[in-house]
């Protein structure tokens, strides 16, 4: 397909791992527009609301123009000589392992490519991981231990193929929506049964049979399930006789199995194994669910033992399914990202694989271990063991778990380098140097998809100021370490033909990474590649695995694992009696370096909360809009509750995304205890133990504003309005003179003030204005402030001399909160039209009011408020509280 056909360029959204190819326009002015692109196999056309609001977060405002060093803007030659001279210090002074670098699954496949051959080839550790551990590294670790390698066995057809598609530990709906939209489109077609595993009530479980199973149980689970396949006949011996170890003793290990410790009923689990065993085109599909935990690689084993019992795998609308966080966590996973393996899929304490790789890349020095996984490497920082550290598009003073202590450690490290494309994060204000990177939309190069599908990413703008591909700062870096030949590529073409070219060599040594065919590719040809499905060699072209056996160990076959089910690292106790589970939102993406700067996905869940079952609530004597206090042995947070079924008693969810810049009381992750996997080193990310208690301010406020402000107060949580900037505040100390306190808020000398105040009931409002129109407002009072908020963030910019009453004046009716982001279509607009016009479904909608026909990603929240207005009996709510 044509590349750029009247200045559109083809491209990929950079955020999850559906991978979705877009068409891009320039408008010339530094602007874009983004569509989804038709002939791209992964989203066909559609896009989910993150990719529709693309064209929102580029421009220049929030970027980093120049090289930093301590705060200083210095030249590109000053800051590559600067940060080579450091590296190459600490490996002179204290050995190689002295050095490491974080990266990130955002990194195309040639800058992650270049920075694992500069750490493990050239510097001479294996202390490179990536952000993807947190994500999937237990898949790895579970496709490694079944297959011999890391190979995702089917292709996203599957889904459109499947009879039954099972989500374990998956928000498909919220986290991968077109996949989801793509299920959904198969279910109006034919008839299939969707099933959602997972403790929390979430958009997925829209129309879906829900089995709101136990934290960590779904080892236990997947063993009752292996255990029935046995006891009914269903093991299909023709394919485990042929392709299959291992296959009597986790039979054996799962019958002793006890389904009990899932809480889930009887009924409700013998109807999920009757429904999967009497389905034969079944996916099961899995997500962070499954890898972030202690149990990880196990869970994720108990569900490809299943699946290779009845032989399905690899064949069409069947087969286990990891889908991947972000956009290139699996091009990480295939260049070596992860610090225990090479590139394509090669082993780093394999000495014939060392051997090779050494060979190819003439290294002078090649580690033979394994170097430490990420929340290792922070101990690391944090000791002192590590004194040189490089992280690269990645956030981990925010992301890791016992966030506070990470960004202790990177704080102390003598020398600390981020490349990003902002210094508006909590990593990069800790940094010695901050390198300007190109972002997406002004750099090339590829990106692999859950499906094994390689795609372009290609440049459509300038970088702006003297911001920089990551290739090039880390191939500046080598040379100037003495690395010239090695990293002398002009390109990202030619890092891509040196891969292609290793990557042959890993397929003679008999691994299933192998895209030797593309190693032709010139520049020309490279710049025009359609998205195409790996491997790529003589001898097999994209395709599913294993349908035929065919396994990557020595002797071919697949292993089944004996497994016996593990609790989670912490079990409820007095001091702590809740379980944190955390998570993703719809409309953000990791720490909102990207997705805060759109108003409209701003706009959907603005503020950080807390997911509690209303029993709790009530037993802790908690009101409604309250402000929780969470604490764990890490940490502490500040998040906004709201009360919902969707949680069980004793449960907790709440989302990752916040951060130092814009919640700082809200980085869930300080709470998150570091404890890992065993085997993939993993964190367990969703199940540590929290004590929850309300949060008594002296005072609440929200405020408006046209600019950007920062408060000081105990609790805030900024967030980006179409007319500028909403915050919420709380504080345990009044103020004395609340004019005062919002003119140092807002810093706008020159507006006319308007003050109107009832000190008895403590209520307060103060409103800025230029002539009659608003420039910013702050609403206060002793308990959190009922406002019409959805209404008041239109206003500043506007004239609206009446502001201060804090509701609609006339007939302009309060919209509510955002659910359709793409129409910015409110909660009240939809219930008001439900009512009025009569409407029955979620189409009807869609025709009224536009809601969910773009991306399609409020469709499941159109389908409960649907239920709720024409039910009495309870819903899910996925709709999160406001205030107003
Ligand atoms: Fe981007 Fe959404 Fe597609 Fe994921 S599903 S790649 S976030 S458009």
């Amino acid at each position: 397909m044509p590349v750029n056909v009247s200045g559109v360029t083809r491209s990929t959204c950079p955020y999850c791992g559906v991978g979705c190819g877009v068409l891009v326009e320039p408008d010339g002015i530094g602007g874009i527009s983004v569509k989804g692109d038709p002939d791209h196999p992964a989203n066909r056309g559609k896009l989910c609301s993150k990719g529709s609001a693309l064209a929102e977060t580029v421009g220049t405002a929030h970027r980093l123009l120049t090289p930093q060093w301590h705060g200083e803007s210095v030249d590109w030659e000053t800051a590559l000589n600067g940060v080579a001279d450091e590296f190459g210090k600490v490996i002179a002074e204290h050995g190689p392992d002295a050095v490491a670098f974080y990266v990130a699954g955002q990194l195309l496949s040639e800058d992650y490519y270049v920075a694992n051959k500069l750490m493990k080839g050239f510097m001479g550790s294996a202390n490179i991981d990536t952000n993807s551990r947190l994500c999937m590294s237990s898949t790895v670790a579970g496709h490694k231990r079944a297959f011999g390698t890391d190979t995702v066995p089917g292709i996203y057809d599957d889904l459109d193929e499947a009879e039954l598609v099972v989500l374990v530990g998956s928000n498909l709906a919220w986290c991968h929506p077109v996949l989801y939209q793509r299920v959904m489109a198969a279910r109006e077609s034919r008839d299939i049964r969707i099933v959602t595993i997972d403790p929390r009530r979430t958009a997925s479980c829209e129309g879906a049979l829900h089995l709101p199973l136990k934290a960590g149980s779904d080892v236990a689970l997947f063993n009752a399930l292996l255990a029935e396949i046995d006891r009914r006949g269903a093991v299909n011996t023709a394919y485990t006789d042929a392709h299959v170890d291992g296959l009597d003793e986790a039979i054996a290990t799962a019958q002793a199995s006890e389904p009990d410790v899932t809480g889930l009923d009887s009924a409700l689990l013998q109807e999920f194994l009757d429904l999967w065993i009497n389905t034969e085109k079944v996916v099961t599909l899995f997500s962070q669910g499954v890898n972030q935990s202690s149990a990880g690689t196990d869970k994720v084993n108990s569900i490809i033992n299943c699946h290779l019992a009845t032989g399905r795998i690899g064949k069409p609308g069947m087969g286990p399914f990891s889908v991947t966080g972000q956009v290139n966590a699996m091009g990480g996973r295939e260049v070596g990202g992860l610090s225990n393996m090479l590139a394509c899929h090669l082993d780093i304490e394999n000495p014939e694989h060392r051997g090779v790789v050494k060979a190819f890349w003439q290294a002078p020095a090649m580690p033979e271990q394994s170097g430490l996984k990420a929340v290792d490497m922070f101990k690391a920082v944090g000791d002192g063991r590590i004194k040189a550290l490089w992280v690269i598009h990645s956030n981990p003073a925010v992301t890791l778990p016992d966030a506070d202590r990470v960004r202790d450690a990177i704080a102390a490290c003598p020398f600390v380098v981020v490349s990003d494309i902002t210094i508006d994060t909590d990593t990069a204000q800790l940094a010695d140097v901050v390198l300007p990177a190109a972002a997406w939309g002004e750099k090339s190069g590829t990106v692999t998809n859950s499906e094994r599908m390689i795609s372009r990413q290609r440049a459509v703008l300038s970088a702006p100021g003297q911001a920089k591909p990551d290739w090039w700062i880390l191939a500046e870096v080598a040379r100037r370490m003495g690395w010239e030949q090695a990293f002398a590529w002009e390109n990202p073409a030619e890092i891509f033909a040196e891969y292609a070219a290793l990557s042959g060599l890993a397929g003679e040594l008999g691994k299933d990474f192998d895209i030797s065919g593309l190693a032709v590719l010139d520049a020309q040809s490279y710049d025009k590649l359609d998205p195409v499905r790996w491997p790529q060699s003589a001898a097999k072209q994209g395709g599913r695995f294993f349908a035929e056996g065919g396994f990557f160990h020595t002797d071919g076959k697949a292993k089944m694992l004996p497994l016996v089910p593990r609790a989670t690292a912490e079990a409820p106790c007095e001091a702590r009696p809740f379980r944190l589970n955390t998570g993703r939102l719809r409309d953000q993406w990791h720490t909102m370096t990207r997705t805060a700067l759109s108003p409209r996905l701003s706009a959907h869940l603005p503020e950080p909360f807390v997911d509690m079952n209303p029993r709790d609530v009530q037993r802790l004597g908690l009101s409604a809009a309250s402000l929780v206090r969470l604490s764990s042995a890490q940490g502490h947070a500040i998040v906004r509750l709201h009360q919902t079924e969707d949680v069980v008693e004793g449960d907790l969810f709440v989302p990752m995304h916040w951060t130092g810049m814009n919640a700082p009381s809200a980085r869930i992750d300080a709470l998150v205890a570091p404890v890992v996997d065993p085997i993939s080193g993993q964190p367990e990310s969703k199940a540590t133990t929290v004590a929850a208690e309300e949060f008594a301010a002296a005072w609440y406020g929200f405020a408006i504003c046209t600019t950007q402000f920062t408060p000081s107060s105990d609790y805030w949580a900024r967030a980006r309005t179409s007319t500028g900037y909403r915050c919420e505040l709380a504080g345990l100390s009044t103020p004395d003179d609340w004019e005062s306190y919002a003119r140092s808020l807002f810093d706008l000398p020159d507006a006319t003030v308007q003050h109107m105040s009832d000190s008895k009931r403590g209520r307060h409002r103060v409103g800025f204005f230029s002539g009659d129109i608003l420039l910013a407002a702050l609403y206060v009072g002793p308990e959190p402030v009922a406002l019409m908020r959805d209404f008041l963030v239109g206003l500043p910019g506007q004239e609206a001399p009446w502001a201060l009453a804090g509701q609609a004046c006339g007939d302009m009716p309060d919209p509510g909160a955002v659910v359709c982001s793409c129409y910015a279509v409110g909660r009240n607009t939809i219930k008001r039209a439900i009512a009025s016009e009569g409407l029955t479904s979620v189409d009807q909608i869609g025709g009224c009011l536009s809601a969910g026909t773009n991306c399609g990603s409020c469709k499941s929240e159109l389908a409960a408020i649907l239920k709720e207005c024409v039910s009495t009996q309870p819903v899910c709510l996925i709709e999160k509280r406001r205030l107003a």
